[in-house]
């Protein structure tokens, strides 16, 4: 298979300056997918120069691009990003694993958050008149893009967080530098065709495919850059956010979650209650194999519907249809890859060492045609009995696992929820919303769901609290990430201060 040319820096896609290449594999049954260009650490210092000329140019510089033009090129590229959403859903469903219809589902969001960002720079003002105290004074606080970004994101959902950070860097006139996961690279590459393609002018858009070290280490530690930005692990995002804090950059980071979904009885005690828990207690753990950061991978119920609950839970999640995941009627895709597969089989192994029942699944499942013998597949798995020392509880598996605890009050419940260094998301089910809404007010974590699990909005703040990141991508926060704040202070009558005598 010949290599295609996945870096683009300057307008131009070109190979590695190394000629080194990497193949990117099918999860669906490890076949090669694609040849991409695979970067060095040379490609990086080509890329953020290319990012920094065109931050720092003339008069007609993407900066200084009046805001009306630079909202309506984001309009455009959500225009293209519908136009091409079959194929993008299907490169990212071929790459990731996910369903045709999650990868549907990611086009249609991200389109959204283009628009969102491209409305809110759109109907600000111009800034922010402050009071100086005297008549003789105008005092604005204006924001201004912060200069040259750098992007890092992860295999889950590459086209959505690429866009929940190109689409407001863009929108405040930042340039940048994205360098996608090595696992997952190509939706990147569409979508930085489609901001070509829009009518972004040459060197604010670049991309660098490969390793996170060189390439991404070297984008943490590049002197030229001003903001780094990262989506990942926790351990690659703390070393690579040292890097770029000893640079004095500005960092933002968006890390991984060990997330709560807190079940009352009292939301099971009618059958369409008891219904609709477990089926979203299912989509918040196994969706996309579980292979989320927000994934409700820690079911917390209440002991008196426990048995029931969790016997119907593991029934259901026996019978999710497993496949490619471009595959009529799959509802469920592979594991990413070979590592993360035997990642997820060591944490079944060891929670079933330290004690926990094995209600469902807890092993690879049985080839069939949508399942080929070498995809990285792994059956849904329910472990009941577990407790707060288990490893399985307290790490993030990224893989179909749900865990089950059980408590007897509220406060036990609140206890367990927020027992995790983590704090990225969790939900309460109840049906005394006065309990939902106490219990919620009571969780550490960035979004909190009543009665649901899993949606999001472009403009509501997304991130977490303790170990899972800091700042907040969508939102109007999500927007200042990327922007400087500058207070302009304009004395109207200019007078001697005669601070000094001579
Ligand atoms: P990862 O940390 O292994 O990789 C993420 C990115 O970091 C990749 O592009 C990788 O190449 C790069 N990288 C690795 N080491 C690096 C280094 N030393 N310096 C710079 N870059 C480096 O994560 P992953 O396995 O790709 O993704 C899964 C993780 O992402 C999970 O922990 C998940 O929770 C997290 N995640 C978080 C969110 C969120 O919104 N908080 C969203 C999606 C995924």
């Amino acid at each position: 298979m010949s290599p295609i040319e996945t870096i683009h820096i300057d307008g131009v896609w070109v190979p590695a300056v190394s000629g080194a290449t990497r193949e990117v594999l099918d999860p669906a049954d490890a076949t090669v997918l694609r040849v991409v260009s695979e970067a060095g650490a040379e490609d990086v210092d080509a890329a953020v120069a290319a990012a920094r000329r065109a931050f720092d140019g003339g008069a007609g510089a993407w900066p200084r691009t009046p805001v009306t033009q630079r909202a309506a090129l984001l309009r455009r590229v959500a225009e293209l990003l519908q136009r091409d959403r079959e194929e993008i859903a299907l490169v990212e469903s071929r790459d990731t694993g996910k369903t045709l219809e999650e990868g549907r589902i990611d086009v249609d969001d991200v389109t959204n958050a283009f628009r969102y960002f491209a409305d809110l720079v759109r109907n600000e003002s111009g800034g922010r008149v402050v009071d100086a105290g005297s008549a003789d004074v105008h005092s604005v606080v204006v924001h201004e893009p912060v200069g040259v970004c750098a992007m890092i994101t992860p295999w889950n959902y590459p086209l959505l967080q690429a866009s929940w950070k190109i689409a407001p860097a863009l929108a405040a006139g930042n340039t940048f530098v994205v360098k996608p996961s090595e696992v997952t690279p190509l939706s990147t590459v569409h979508l930085v065709r489609l901001l070509a393609e829009a009518g972004l002018p040459a060197g604010v858009a670049n991309l660098v495919t490969g390793a996170g070290v060189p390439v991404g280490q070297r984008l943490a530690e590049h002197p030229d850059v001003d903001l780094f930005s990262f989506t990942g692990g926790l351990l690659s995002g703390t070393k690579a956010g040292a890097a770029a804090v000893a640079g004095a950059k500005k960092i933002a980071l968006e890390l991984g979650g060990k997330n709560p979904n807190v079940v009352f009885a009292d939301a099971c005690a009618t059958p369409e209650g008891f219904d609709t828990a477990v089926d979203q207690a299912l989509n918040a753990a196994f969706v996309h194999s579980g292979q989320v950061c927000s994934a409700g991978a820690r079911l917390i119920i209440e002991a008196s519907v426990r048995e029931r609950f969790v016997a119907e839970l593991a029934r259901r999640a026996e019978r999710i249809k497993l496949g490619r995941g471009t595959a009529e009627g799959v509802e469920c895709g592979p594991l990413v890859s070979q590592q993360q597969l035997e990642k997820v089989e060591a944490y079944v192994d060891s929670a079933i060492a330290e004690g926990a029942r094995l209600r469902c699944g807890g092993s690879r499942p049985k080839p069939s045609e949508l399942r080929p013998a070498t995809g990285y597949f792994y059956a849904p798995t329910v472990l009941d009995e577990c407790h707060r020392e288990m490893k399985v509880v307290r790490e993030e598996t990224f893989g179909p696992i749900l865990t089950v605890e059980t408590f007897g009050t509220e406060d036990e419940a609140v206890a367990l929820a927020n027992d995790t260094e983590y704090g990225l998301a969790g939900a309460v089910w109840s049906a005394d919303s006065a309990r939902a809404r106490r219990v919620a007010a009571r969780l550490r974590h960035g979004t909190v769901w009543i009665n649901d699990y899993h949606p999001y909005l472009p403009q509501a703040e997304w991130g977490g609290f303790g170990k899972s990141g800091i700042g907040r991508e969508l939102g109007p926060t999500g927007l200042d990430e990327y922007r400087e704040t500058k207070h302009v202070y304009e004395n109207l009558r200019p007078q001697p201060v005669r601070w000094f005598s001579g």
